[in-house]
């Protein structure tokens, strides 16, 4: 039996003890596929609105389970981000990344800049300066080609250390980006000290950005204030052809999304920028 915070005594359901042991289960062998080869990066191309170029990927994680087949990142990051398997799943990330940067910088393929999503929890700890100077360092990429997508969230929770984990992060010269913009609520005056390359506009405020007049207002907010610190604006989730037009008509930089195309993996990534052209 456990006592609860309020004092009540409470006894493990089987139930429970099941879906712990499920938990537990999926914990080993999540540890086993960042050890193994059962982890693979897709990427997400990131288009210009002005030129039409591709400037950008995203690296998005999948996880190719022997028995279960493809799990998508939302089933097994949360876990990741509770159990800590999250800091060397990010480092894997990084290094694959850069590794995967470099291959396209020597082919002359590589887009302007490739991002990564970093965990909360991995920002939380100081390991991650460490982990970025070794992926940069072992593939020798210019910092720049790399990009780190940090959520508004992590901004919110200490903002004195989330303010000096930043600057180390811009000092090593990669370029930052705040996922899931207007989600949260990261002051400007926050905003203000760091210099941030660019805010990706969240996918709930996209979806019907063209029909919801107060999504389309916050649209248009965060486009005017991330302009006014110097900041890239991206729309992520942008599947329509209205919605590039409407976003393009309100200065929107840049966007992501199944209309220009679905992540893709490696091989097919590389394709499609053969087929643009991108240098
Ligand atoms: P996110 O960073 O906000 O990534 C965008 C998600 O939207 C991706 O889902 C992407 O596949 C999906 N998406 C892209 N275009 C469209 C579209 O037009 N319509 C719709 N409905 N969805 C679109 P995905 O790949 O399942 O990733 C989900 C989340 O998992 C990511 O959200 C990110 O928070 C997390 N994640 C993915 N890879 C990593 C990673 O390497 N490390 C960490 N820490 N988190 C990751
Ligand atoms: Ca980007
Ligand atoms: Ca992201
Ligand atoms: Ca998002």
């Amino acid at each position: 039996a456990k006592q609860d915070g309020r004092g009540i005594l409470r006894f493990f359901s089987p139930e429970l003890t099941a879906r712990a042991k499920a938990r537990l289960a999926l914990e080993v062998e999540l540890r086993h596929a960042i050890e193994g080869d059962e982890l693979l990066l897709y990427y997400q191309p990131q288009t210009d609105l002005a030129s039409g170029e591709t400037v950008g990927l995203e690296a998005l994680v999948r996880w190719r389970h022997p028995a279960r087949g493809m799990i998508q990142p939302g089933d097994f990051i949360p876990l990741a981000e509770e159990s800590g398997l999250v800091v060397p799943l990010g480092d894997w990330v990084l290094l694959t990344a850069c590794r995967q940067i470099k291959a396209w910088l020597d082919a002359g393929l590589a887009p302007c800049r490739t991002a990564v999503n970093v965990s909360t929890v991995q920002l939380s700890r100081d390991h991650l300066i460490e982990s970025v100077q070794h992926a940069l360092r072992e593939t020798g990429i210019p910092p720049e080609r790399l990009e780190l997508e940090i959520t508004e969230s992590f901004l919110m929770a200490d903002r004195e250390h989330a303010f000096r984990a930043l600057a180390e992060l811009r000092a090593l010269g990669v370029r930052l980006s705040i996922d899931d913009f207007g989600t949260g609520y990261s002051s400007l005056a926050y905003l203000q000290r760091i210099e941030i390359h660019e805010l990706k506009i969240d996918i709930s405020f996209v979806r019907d950005v063209t029909t919801n007049l107060s999504n389309a207002s916050i649209v248009k907010a965060i486009i005017a204030l991330g302009h006014s610190l110097g900041s890239q604006i991206v729309a992520e989730g942008v599947e329509t052809q209205a919605q590039a037009d409407y976003l393009r008509a309100l200065h929107c930089d840049m966007i992501q999304g199944y209309l220009v195309s679905r992540p893709l993996p490696v091989e097919e990534t590389t394709l499609f920028l053969k087929r643009i052209g991108a240098t």
